[in-house]
């Protein structure tokens, strides 16, 4: 089946804040823009319950938020359509972007295609996921009423979403590999204040149990190599992230992990192909920092296809 083509100035690849934003701002600047997602626009912001973090909002539901930047987005004439990216093909100054029915070509591209959730690689996880095993405590912590849930990791994620999750667990236990939580103060000392939420220290899962659904997780003292069991009947894991950096891997514009590698104008070392948000190699990973890098790369879309007519 021959592909549809379609010309236009500048696809966004993902609409999660960073491509929402990087959308307003190519196409508020008079360019034809194309943003392709292959899920529900908004990202990572759908699957977070309450955002306080976010400038405008003192507190907002993560799938409200969402929604005002899609409208945001819309507002000057951006199309907005469905489909996966596999690739994305260089052809001098044009840059072809393939999905599976439709090739986009276009003078720049913005890729904002964001993280997904590590896995743990242990036993028992991928047979258990979805029967126990989960990665989004927003979509499914509400089938964990009245039960025990283990939560995995460290970081912002796991305390906020352990903190998330009281609100329907009996109990919620936080196993950490080090004595000292990642995540940011604020939300630490919420998480020590909350009566139903216990820590396990220096510890890793080893193995998750269960047969049909998940039973408990076995974990081992790094310090002292000891091993347990701790049952439960929810195990939430929250490791870290891996980039969404698959439909770029071949235009060696990333580093060793797949994080894509930008200066400070988002763009890449491949002219015309500029990165934002969560998929970039950077620091701080939030929303603020995803529409900040959007924003960024939207402009910088419009001054080299304008440096293109000289
Ligand atoms: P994403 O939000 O990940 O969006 C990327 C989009 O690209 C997705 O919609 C995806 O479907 C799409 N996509 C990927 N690959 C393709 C492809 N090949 N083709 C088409 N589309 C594709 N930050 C805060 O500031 N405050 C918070 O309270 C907060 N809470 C969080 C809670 C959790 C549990 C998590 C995991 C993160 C949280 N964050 C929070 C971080 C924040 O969600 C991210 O930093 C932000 O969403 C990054 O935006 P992004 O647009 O770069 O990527
Ligand atoms: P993260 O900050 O990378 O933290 C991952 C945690 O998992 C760390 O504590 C890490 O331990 C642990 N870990 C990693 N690999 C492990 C393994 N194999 N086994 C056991 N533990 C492992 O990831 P995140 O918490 O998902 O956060 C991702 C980004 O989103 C961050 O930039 C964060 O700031 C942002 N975010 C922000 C908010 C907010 O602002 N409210 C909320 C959620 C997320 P170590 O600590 O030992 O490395």
């Amino acid at each position: 089946m021959e592909k549809e083509l379609i010309v236009t100035d500048v696809v966004v690849i993902g609409a999660g804040p960073a491509g929402m934003t990087a959308a307003l701002y190519a196409s508020r600047a008079n360019l034809k823009t194309h943003m392709i997602e292959k899920g529900v626009p908004g990202g990572e912001v759908n699957n977070t319950a309450d955002v306080e973090n976010y400038p405008g909002f003192s507190l907002v539901s993560g799938p409200e938020l969402a929604q005002h930047m899609y409208q945001g987005a819309m507002r000057f004439d951006a199309v907005h359509d469905y489909g996966d990216v596999s690739h994305i093909e260089v052809a001098g100054d044009l840059k072809r972007v393939h999905t599976s029915s439709k090739v986009y070509e276009a003078k720049a591209v913005i890729v904002a295609t964001g993280s997904f959730h590590r896995h743990l690689g242990v036993p028992g996880e991928e047979e258990l996921a979805g029967r126990g095993v989960s990665y989004c405590a927003v979509c499914d912590g509400f089938f964990f009423r009245d039960k025990e849930i283990i939560v995995v990791g460290g970081g912002d994620s796991a305390v906020e979403e352990a903190h998330y999750l009281t609100q329907f667990a009996s109990k919620v236990t936080v196993i950490h590999r080090r004595d000292e939580l990642r995540a940011q103060k604020v939300l630490q000392d919420r998480a020590f204040a909350n009566p139903k939420i216990e820590f396990i220290w220096d510890s890793v899962v080893e193995e998750i149990l269960g047969t049909d659904a998940v039973e408990g997780v076995q974990i081992k003292n790094v310090k002292t190599g000891q091993t347990s069991r701790v049952d439960a009947q929810g195990v939430f894991i929250y490791v870290g992230l891996v980039p969404n950096s698959e439909a770029v891997k071949d235009l060696g514009i990333t580093d060793a992990e797949g994080w894509i590698i930008t200066d400070d104008h988002m763009a890449t070392s491949l002219p015309g192909v500029f990165a934002a948000g969560d998929v970039r190699q950077k620091h701080l990973r939030q929303i603020v920092t995803a529409t900040g890098d959007g924003g960024t790369a939207g402009f910088q879309a419009y001054q080299y296809i304008e440096s293109l007519k000289d």
